[in-house]
């Protein structure tokens, strides 16, 4: 398929990173690679992956099932949950386990690991794909003679904005 994400070098973290339109291709790949796969993008899991876009911010579950409410007042914890199970299963979005919330992943159309890098000041996730780390720690994994289930990583600290103005 062709590549809807922006071809910016940007990171979220500048001044000059255009959300806007980073949401939109994000949720125009999601409808896309849906169709692609045959999963069905419903309502609700369009609503819940536009509301984790909002910003880069990690969002926990229950921020988001209070956000539902607004629209649809008989919206249950389930409901949330079964639709953050497909974004996830779909790779659209990704759990930061470290604070058991979510982002939205911005290359969901190519299997890649995470490094998430958690900002512990304004809480966006920036995440990059840093191949050379995982295949380091894949090499680590094997020679322990470890099978991990789901590796990612996670690192907390400044972003780069909010380490510009300290
Ligand atoms: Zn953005
Ligand atoms: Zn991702
Ligand atoms: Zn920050």
């Amino acid at each position: 398929m062709t590549a809807v994400y922006p071809l910016s070098t940007s990171t979220y973290a500048s001044p000059n990173h255009d959300h806007h339109g980073c949401r939109q291709a994000a949720v125009r790949t999601a409808e896309l690679l849906c169709q692609q796969r045959g999963g069905r993008f419903t309502e609700i899991r369009k609503q819940i992956l536009e509301l984790i876009w909002e910003s880069h911010r990690a969002v926990k579950a229950y921020d988001l099932l209070d956000k539902v409410k607004l629209k649809s007042s008989s919206a249950k914890p389930t409901t949330v949950y079964r639709a953050l199970d497909f974004l996830l299963e779909q790779g659209l979005i990704h759990k930061v386990e470290s604070l058991n919330a979510y982002i939205g992943c911005s290359h969901a159309d190519r299997k890649h690991e995470q490094l998430l890098l958690t900002c512990i000041q304004c809480h966006e996730v920036e995440e990059r794909t840093a191949e050379r780390v995982m295949d380091a720690i894949a090499q680590a994994l094997q020679q322990a003679g470890f099978m991990h289930q789901y590796k990612a990583v996670e690192i907390h600290g400044l972003c780069a904005k909010c380490a510009s103005v300290r």
